[in-house]
């Protein structure tokens, strides 16, 4: 790790002023994917993968356009730097591929997931197949460095009861709370939370999805009727001009109002600028409990 990055804190501690919110912060870590060279040993997004060379790469298996089409790296994550990860017995290092096609239904890339050991893989691949094609280039990530960062979440405001839902719509409530919401952000306070306080843009591990193409959906396991936790959530951009209280100091020289030529390093676009976002069973995850995603 070579590259950091650093959240500017909360504008205030939300569950400060709406208690019942305390129970409900989640831990989540940004990724914060940035332009590098990553190596199979590395964190990454769009880098190449800690493969073994006796394992064969996988194809998609649905026909498009052209040679078989072979999956893609969209994320290699070491828990050594992404702790969050808490993988399954021995593992250590999850690896997320894709195959850069819009399947139907839904219309999506469909995910594979590996979770491995990285000391058992002694012999590593050394030259996986190139695409040999892509819906867009969106779906072609570039190869990344990451700058894990640990913060806290609080639910999308879709998320939460329609109890809380009413407290933080009422300026009477932030007011009372010594919160000014009205002059100085010019927003509903209840856009405020959802804008500044509750859910980070961009690439993350764990805590709250983002929600907003549809009502959230709870998802269950298939195999055990778990409900399932974020795993990944896979952006089209980590900010853009209604985001920006998220940017990180050391990017924010480069995120001026109307400049997010900055927000997207692995110029990854996600069924046209919406998110991917990845469930796992909490219980098993990567033992025969399948991995679920959505596009939000
Ligand atoms: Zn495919
Ligand atoms: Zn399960």
């Amino acid at each position: 790790m070579n590259v950091t990055r650093t959240t500017p804190p909360r504008p205030l501690d939300v569950a400060a002023v709406f208690p019942q919110l305390g129970p409900l912060a989640r831990p989540a870590m940004r990724l914060h994917p940035r332009p590098g060279s990553p190596s199979p040993y590395d964190s990454s997004i769009g880098g190449p993968l800690l493969w073994p060379a006796h394992q064969p790469w996988l194809y998609c298996d649905m026909w498009h356009e052209g040679p078989a089409a072979p999956m893609l790296p969209v994320a290699q994550l070491y828990a050594r730097d992404v702790p969050l990860l808490r993988p399954p017995g021995r593992a250590d290092l999850l690896q997320v591929l894709w195959c850069p096609f819009e399947h139907p239904p839904e219309y999506k890339p469909p995910t594979k997931l590996f979770w491995r050991t990285a000391a058992d893989v002694t012999d590593v691949l050394a030259a996986p197949p190139e695409p040999s094609g892509a819906e867009y280039d969106g779906y072609v990530p570039e190869p990344c460095v990451l700058a894990p960062e640990q913060i806290t979440e609080y639910p999308d405001f879709l998320e939460l009861s329609r109890e809380l839902q009413q407290q933080l719509s009422d300026v009477s409530a932030w007011r009372a709370a010594g919160v000014v919401v009205d002059d100085s952000y010019a927003i509903a306070p209840q856009e405020f939370y959802g804008r500044e306080l509750s859910v980070a843009p961009g690439w993350k591990v764990g805590g709250w999805p983002p929600w907003g193409l549809t009502d959230p959906v709870a998802r269950f396991c298939v195999a055990c009727g778990a409900a399932m936790s974020p795993l990944l959530t896979i952006p089209s951009y980590e900010w853009n001009d209604a985001g920006k209280g998220w940017v990180p100091y050391e990017d924010q020289a480069r995120a001026a109002p109307g400049d997010d030529s900055a927000s997207n390093p692995p110029g990854v676009q996600v069924s046209r600028g919406n998110h991917l976002q990845l469930y796992v069973c909490p219980k098993f995850p990567g033992t025969g409990h399948p991995h679920t995603d959505l596009i939000q």
